[in-house]
């Protein structure tokens, strides 16, 4: 994986320093020393990743921070601050500015690569699930999910894992200020609890007596339920080698004992904010998925879901030795309804239709709109016979009460004529649709507001 690094620093060696390591792992650097140069190259949106220098004359790197953290254009950019300074309380200064981790000097060589690649993972993924979901946006209907950096990432559900009982009392105590604790001593049942759902992070310790931290990370890696869930590890300073197992595995971020209390809180929030975001941006696509497949003046289902669906319920009736029935529906002089009332009465009339029709079919009977006011009902398990009992009822309904439009202002008399085939056993189904048109072009061919099934 190859991403842009961006190194800030006002010393001239340290700059040399860091992009010599980085260049011998195949990244590309860039470099600028000083923050108003580092904010126009990622404006520019040249850089993946910020390797960002605390203290720089002029404007200081919890600045230049704060500010790519509050453009919508820079917020997602992930930022590591690299410092000389070495007291918790700035890394929490950090990471309140929206620092997405911290590395003290002399930067730690292994640490360095394992942050960077990390988050360059991160980044690939969401800038991928952030494409999908501008593209659901500008098809209109669905928003972008809001920058991360307004989120608090407090108020989780999070299960520390820890079968030392001072240990998992202090995570606990800590991080109770913020969120909803659970605790787990086993690692098989804080897996099940994990795949259950509901929890929003994990804290895992690398020092259990019983089990191997690492292995649980590996399994909650691996789940389909559990893969896009945070983790965090607890390590000993003799632990460096596991923890950089760990983050070769996925696992999101670590802390060193002694534990600064501070910072665990703030490693927390940055993890849940960074999942809330991810799992917007999810719902988003899932929804945009949806959107492909469902007609957005009906709600009913379109024409590709139709095509994709249809083969398999046509599979299972045809298993169970059942025929499926097919109900071509045109409504009739639709045309007649836009030109005399408006397109917006048309829409009126094609959103009763539906739901009008949705009423007099059953549950397993499968509407969709095919385009225009044309529309389709798969009825599953179903002879020709009673198939043309249900159309007549639909016919009926629809003939039955005038569709309301103008909100209700007026009210006006619609027709629909109706044809209908049936599947005879395998390989039917390319020409279903066809006898079912044929079926309807009678009903209108002979006077509309009539159902007619294929000739036998
Ligand atoms: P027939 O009885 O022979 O079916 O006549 P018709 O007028 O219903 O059929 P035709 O296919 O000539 O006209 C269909 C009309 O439906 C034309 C088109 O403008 C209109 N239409 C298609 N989609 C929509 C839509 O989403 N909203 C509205 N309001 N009208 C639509
Ligand atoms: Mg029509
Ligand atoms: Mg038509």
């Amino acid at each position: 994986m190859t991403a842009r690094i961006l190194v800030v620093d006002d010393v001239l060696p340290n700059i040399k320093l860091l992009e010599a390591r980085l260049t011998a792992e195949y990244f590309d650097v860039m470099t600028a020393t000083n923050g108003p140069e580092a904010l126009s190259i990622c404006a520019e949106g040249l850089a993946d990743i910020v390797l960002l220098d605390v203290m720089m004359p002029g404007m200081d790197g919890f600045e230049v921070c704060r500010r790519l953290k509050s453009d919508p254009k820079t917020a997602h950019l992930p930022v590591i601050m690299v410092t000389a300074l070495d007291q918790p309380s700035d890394r929490v200064k950090g990471l309140d500015a929206g620092a997405d981790d911290f590395l003290t000097k002399p930067v730690d060589e292994i640490a360095l690569i394992a942050r960077v690649r990390s988050l360059a993972r991160l980044k690939v993924m969401l800038d991928e699930l952030r494409t999908r979901a501008d593209t659901s946006a500008s098809l209109g209907i669905l928003s972008t999910a809001g920058p991360a950096a307004m989120d608090k990432g407090v108020g989780g559900r999070i299960m520390v894992v820890d079968d030392r009982a001072s240990s998992a009392e202090r995570l606990m105590s800590s991080l109770s200020a913020e969120h909803t604790m659970e605790l787990q001593t086993d690692c098989q049942e804080a897996l099940f609890r994990g795949a259950e759902g509901g929890i929003d992070l994990f804290v895992i310790s690398l020092g259990l007596k019983e089990y191997d931290g690492l292995r649980l990370c590996s399994q909650l890696r691996s789940l389909e339920r559990t893969r896009n869930l945070p983790l965090l590890m607890i390590a000993d300073l003799e632990d460096r080698a596991r923890v950089l197992r760990g983050l070769d595995l996925g696992v999101n971020d670590y802390l060193m004992r002694p534990i600064d209390r501070n910072e665990l809180l703030a490693r927390v929030r940055t993890q849940l904010r960074r999942k809330r975001y991810a799992d917007a941006l999810r719902d988003n696509v899932q929804a945009s998925i949806e959107m492909a497949v469902v007609d957005t003046l009906t709600g009913l289902n379109n024409r590709r879901y139709l095509e994709t669906h249809l083969p398999a319920m046509v599979a299972k009736s045809t298993s169970r030795g059942r025929a499926l029935s097919l109900m071509v529906l045109d409504i009739d002089h639709f045309k007649k309804v836009n030109d005399t009332y408006g397109h917006d009465a048309g829409d009126d009339v094609l959103r009763g239709f539906s739901q009008r029709v949705k009423r007099v079919i059953r549950q397993a009977d499968l509407m969709c709109r095919l385009g225009g006011e044309e529309f389709i009902v798969a009825m599953p398990d179903t002879p020709i016979d009673i198939a043309e009992k249900v159309a007549e009822r639909v016919r009926a309904a629809v003939q039955g009460d005038k569709f309301p439009i103008d909100g209700g202002e007026r009210a006006i008399p619609v027709t629909v004529s109706i044809g209908l085939a049936v599947t005879q056993g395998e390989g039917a189904i390319d020409t279903l649709f066809k006898r079912a048109d044929k079926a309807l072009y009678r009903s209108k061919n002979e006077g509309r507001n009539r159902v007619t099934a294929e000739a036998a």
